[in-house]
């Protein structure tokens, strides 16, 4: 399997704030927003060649957004790899020895199916994304 980079996620305090720089300043084109209920955030998508940057704002304080704005601030907060088959990627890394924060995946923004690996053995926190067709 060849992997691409779906999206590199960035959590922020306000993305209206940030909607200028990306868009207005880096000259990314704005693809919109959507509250993802799953994760208690609202996302900000910029498309940039085959990716996307995605702007992540929590919607409550309950939010892992919000405990990370908290503890780290602002700033890169996942990196997002595609993924063919997101059940098959939990298992083999399971398999392989590594912690997986959603052991079933999740629905994300845009009809993605997702699951999160934990972050300490790769240091920054691991987005499987499956893009589903509805
Ligand atoms: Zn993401």
């Amino acid at each position: 399997m060849s992997r691409k980079i779906n999206h590199i996620g960035i959590a922020v305090n306000s993305i209206d704030a940030f909607v200028k720089i990306y868009r207005d300043v880096l000259g990314l084109e704005y693809a919109g927003e959507e509250i993802v209920e799953d994760q208690k955030v609202k996302v900000a998508f910029f498309n940039i060649g085959e990716s996307r940057i995605e702007l992540l704002e929590p919607t409550s304080p309950e939010s892992s957004v919000a405990k990370f704005l908290e503890k780290k601030g602002e700033g890169l907060h996942h990196l997002a790899v595609s993924s063919d088959n997101v059940e098959a990627d939990i298992a083999q890394t399971k398999e392989k020895g590594l912690r997986m924060i959603d052991e079933v995946p999740r629905g994300g923004a845009h009809h993605t199916k997702i699951a999160f690996v934990h972050p300490k053995e790769t240091k920054v926190l691991i987005e499987y994304t499956e893009e589903t067709h509805h």
